[in-house]
């Protein structure tokens, strides 16, 4: 078995995150969100996953070749209230694997993090470790897929295991109202988490872009592309069309009906 930190999970859940459900207006449940957490921090239902995590954690990246890796799932991470849901493809090998936090560590954590601290979503612009003291206001981060791949690349099988994970997270956080999809595999698999929890879509299915917005009666999904080193390098991602997005996504939340509560903290 590889990996460190065995027995803290991950999340923002402990202890209650700013803005969430303390006003109790909102639902949400801590509760059971830190029971899906450890659900989810104990998963081995996909062999190949688990060994190419174990395996990642175990050789390590030379720069991080100091470090203990977390090398098991990642939960999701925020406000137990959150009415905006950034939905990722999978943990980093070397980001949120190493770590044990979605988004934290890598460059793709920077960017997310940065954009999410700019839009009033949280309450610093880094996303080093799980210590660091990052706190996320009315916005919840999770991973479509909860281990890390080989290549970013799970199998359909593997995605269809793990969704269920997220199917149920959103149903613990009480009303979220938008999901900010990074990139068409999160786009699709926003698509079929509704469809699990009963929500009618349009047939054909609406296709992933930058910028795609599809209201349902349950939320809004919002297409964003991936801020990966590739996207972000090249400028097919800058950070005005990430803050663009995110404005976008506060925008839906602050309007959606019964959102008349505002996220203190
Ligand atoms: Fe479990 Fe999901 Fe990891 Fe598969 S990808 S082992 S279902 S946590």
């Amino acid at each position: 078995m590889a990996g460190g930190a065995r027995g803290s999970a991950p999340g923002g859940a402990r202890g209650g995150a700013p803005g969430g459900a303390r006003d109790g207006t909102r639902g949400g449940s801590p509760d059971g969100l830190e029971a899906l957490e450890r659900e989810v921090i104990g998963c081995r239902r996909c062999p190949r996953l688990v060994a190419w995590r174990e395996e990642v954690a175990r050789t390590r990246r030379a720069a991080f070749a100091s470090e203990e890796y977390w090398g098991r799932p990642v939960p999701g991470f925020g406000d137990p209230a959150a009415r905006v849901v950034v939905l990722g493809l999978a943990p980093a090998a070397h980001g949120g694997n190493r770590t044990g936090r979605v988004f934290t560590g890598d460059r793709s954590g920077d960017w997310l993090v940065a954009a999410l601290y700019r839009a009033g979503l949280a309450n610093q612009p880094t996303s080093r470790s799980r210590d660091d003291g990052l706190r996320l206001r009315d916005c919840r981060v999770v991973a479509a897929v909860r281990c890390a791949p080989p290549a970013n690349r799970p199998t359909p099988a593997e995605r269809d295991a793990c969704l269920p994970y997220a199917v149920r997270e959103l149903e613990l956080l009480g009303q979220p109202r938008v999901v900010v999809c990074l990139g068409a595999f999160a786009w699709d698999a926003a698509l079929r988490i509704l469809a699990a929890l009963g929500c009618a879509t349009p047939r054909p299915r609406r296709r992933f872009g930058h910028g795609a917005e599809l209201a349902t009666e349950r939320l809004t999904l919002l297409g964003c592309f991936h801020p990966s080193q590739q996207n972000t390098f090249t400028g097919k991602l800058t950070e005005p069309m990430l803050d663009a997005v995110l404005a976008r996504a506060t925008e839906l939340a602050a309007a959606a009906p019964g959102a008349s509560d505002q996220p203190s903290g």
